[in-house]
């Protein structure tokens, strides 16, 4: 039986189906662990929205990056912080926690190659849409456990849904999904230059997938698919040497 090339891609889409999430398009990065983040930048009058890996020092586009929520983010949310998000105590949601846990991606937000200098007042990071089976929320919790929502699309997305960026800063917010699966993301940066005056990015999507904690079934078909893509390579291999 002769192998064609096109079976592998197919059988790794066909895995990812199983997990809950779809092989990106392209050659996008999946990156879910270490410290990422949505960089702004500026040049020569327009915004440079992009993704770094402060762990290899890599710029991506965003839409060479695809950020993977594992499915250790899994909480069930407490009351005080269902009680800002609009969701019942002990809803689950997946998330990206502002304090770094090795297991999941450290996802910040960096504006440190802007001057200060050159911006009068904040800029903002607006969610301008989503796409995906559920919503999103960013927030902080305060030195005295007091939670301030940034963004939270579970009512509809509009322009109080937004980051508030000082120039030339970097921080951490946390990132929660109610539902497993694929998201897109549209952000606008826009800020007042002391220069260009007001400038705006325009929407710019970013790739989230939420990845569900694989039930037993899953896991069993996972380990077909897995061991016959094994067999496959395999018989390639040896036909190559052979
Ligand atoms: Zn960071």
């Amino acid at each position: 039986m002769k192998l064609k090339l096109s079976v592998i891609p197919i059988t790794v889409a066909a895995l990812g189906a199983l997990l809950g999430w779809a092989a990106p398009a392209g050659a996008a990065t999946l990156l879910n662990r270490g410290h990422v983040d949505i960089g702004i930048g500026y040049d020569a009058g327009a915004f440079d929205l992009h993704v770094h890996d402060e762990e290899s020092d890599t710029e991506y586009s965003p839409g060479d990056a695809v950020l993977g929520v594992n499915a250790s983010a899994r909480r069930l949310t407490s009351a005080g912080l269902g009680v800002a998000l609009g969701l019942s105590a002990g809803t689950p949601l997946w998330i990206l926690p502002a304090a770094q846990d090795p297991e999941l991606l450290f996802l910040g937000l960096g504006t440190e190659e802007l001057s200060d200098s050159e911006w009068s007042g904040n800029l903002s990071l607006t969610l301008k849409g989503i796409s995906g089976p559920g919503s999103v929320a960013a927030w902080s919790v305060g030195s005295l456990g007091e939670i301030s929502v940034h963004l939270n699309s579970r009512d509809g997305v509009n322009a109080s849904d937004r980051f508030s960026l000082l120039a030339g800063s970097h921080g951490h917010v946390n990132l929660g999904f109610t539902e497993p699966g694929n998201y897109e993301l549209l952000f606008e940066a826009t800020g007042t230059h002391l220069t260009d005056g007001v400038v705006a990015s325009g929407d710019v999507a970013y790739a989230f997938s939420v990845i569900p904690e694989p039930s037993v079934g899953r896991l069993a078909a996972i380990g077909v698919v897995t061991g016959w893509l094994f067999r496959r390579r395999t018989r390639c291999a040896s036909r190559t040497v052979g």
